[in-house]
């Protein structure tokens, strides 16, 4: 099998929706071939990246909450 055909491959092998047989293919490959390997890793990275930015996305509305009740002056507690 040619590069080219791995690293199509390894875009599901990096999702986790390859097939038990042709992952180990896969896995076999990028040990061999620095080229495919750096391509896994570097998809992989991807992932992460969008991983920790999806989950900024579910966070976020929490913090919009809290920022928007700022220490106001004079409200939650009286003068002394
Ligand atoms: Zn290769």
């Amino acid at each position: 099998m040619k590069c080219e055909e791995f690293q199509i491959l390894i875009e599901d092998y990096a999702d986790g929706a390859l097939a038990e047989k042709a992952s180990s293919l896969v896995n076999s490959h990028i040990a061999d071939c620095a080229q495919c390997s750096s391509f896994y890793q570097e998809l992989c990275r991807e992932q992460q990246i969008y991983a920790r930015y999806q989950r900024d996305i579910e966070t976020t509305p929490l913090f919009v909450v809290i920022d928007r009740n700022p220490n106001q002056p004079g409200t939650s507690r009286s003068q002394p």
